[in-house]
């Protein structure tokens, strides 16, 4: 009951001004992914809740900010001499869905808040689709509810009655991909597409598109930007050292060439502690980008010279969340 009327207060519009007042120099990054569409039943970000959450921090006075700019004025420029500047939220959206510039950058343009996407070259060059998503198309279109497959050396059994059940199969699955390889992770949904009988076409479904570069431009012109989220999207940890630098170092130069505006802001897929290293840092550090963004929490803190050098390989964002007074819990307590 007390965390409850904590939250209650804080969405006050005078205690948030306030705090707007008291808690200077704080930054959150926040970590968006799919947006609902209308009239899909596929789960996404309500843009409603997002105009309710994008209203009340302005309201409040909290600075909303490019991730380049987050970046730079509370990491690099934070903590050295500069003045105390307001609160600052920024919001990233990761992948380069289609439904980011049909309902997410409608949104952020009403509230004039900047937003940076993480974007996938080969996705959006037609040569994979994400590897999740095909594991959902495999098991939404299988002929039988009933497959056997081995997974890393494993057997493993799905069976399933109900779309809820499939759901929950599709989590699991998911989850285990991720602790695997490329290579057998590759094998695994090579296996799958066999067994259910759902072949991977090249076009890609539409619930599954990303935007082009095309759109990406355009979507750029309506004040988006865009950085490097690897070639392919692997968990950079488990690949090869050449294959990790290869998909840091191309996707970096392919988004600074193909777009207007680039983000100097690179994104590590999963993002947890233990999905990337020094390896993967010391790749960035010739790319031409300035910072990386994990997916582990915590607010933006000033990179100390001298304490640690790769803080800003490392910098960190919060899961969004929308439910009432989260995101000014987290900025201001
Ligand atoms: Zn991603």
């Amino acid at each position: 009951m007390l965390k409850r009327l904590a939250l209650r207060t804080l969405m006050q519009p005078s205690v948030g001004r306030l705090l707007s007042r008291l808690r200077r120099d704080r930054c959150a990054i926040v970590m968006m992914h799919r947006f609902a569409v209308p009239e899909s039943a596929r789960p996404g970000h309500d843009p409603t809740r997002l105009r309710t959450l994008l209203a009340h921090l302005r309201s409040i006075g909290v600075s909303l900010l490019a991730v380049d700019e987050a970046v730079q004025h509370y990491a690099i420029a934070g903590g050295h001499g500069s003045a105390a500047r307001p609160p600052a939220v920024a919001v990233t959206v990761d992948d380069g869905y289609a439904d980011f510039s049909d309902v997410g950058l409608p949104v952020f343009e009403e509230y004039d808040c900047p937003v940076t996407g993480f974007v996938v070259p080969d996705v959006i060059d037609g040569k994979r689709w994400f590897w999740w998503d095909q594991v959902e198309w495999a098991l939404l279109h299988a002929s039988r509810h009933r497959l056997a497959l081995e997974l890393d050396g494993n057997p493993l059994r799905l069976s399933w009655d109900s779309a809820e059940e499939r759901g929950v199969h599709h989590r699991t699955l998911c989850e285990r991909l991720k602790g695997v390889d490329d290579a057998t992770r590759q094998t695994f949904l090579t296996d799958l597409s066999q067994v259910a009988d759902v072949p991977v076409t090249s076009d890609m479904p539409t619930a599954y598109r990303v935007l082009s570069w095309d759109e990406l431009r355009s979507c750029e012109r309506r004040g988006a930007r865009f950085g490097p989220h690897t070639m392919s999207h692997p968990i950079l940890s488990r690949c090869t050292e050449s294959q990790s630098r290869d998909e840091i170092v191309q996707a970096s130069a392919r988004v600074l060439d193909a777009l207007e505006n680039p983000s100097r802001v690179f994104c590590y897929p999963n993002g947890c502690t233990q999905d990337f290293g020094a390896r993967e840092i010391l790749a960035l550090r010739s790319t031409g980008m300035m910072a990386a963004v994990s997916a582990v929490p915590g607010l933006v803190r000033p990179v100390s010279i001298g304490t640690d050098q790769d803080a800003i390989w490392r910098v960190p964002r919060f899961a969004y969340d929308d439910r009432h007074g989260v995101m000014p819990r987290l900025l201001f307590l």
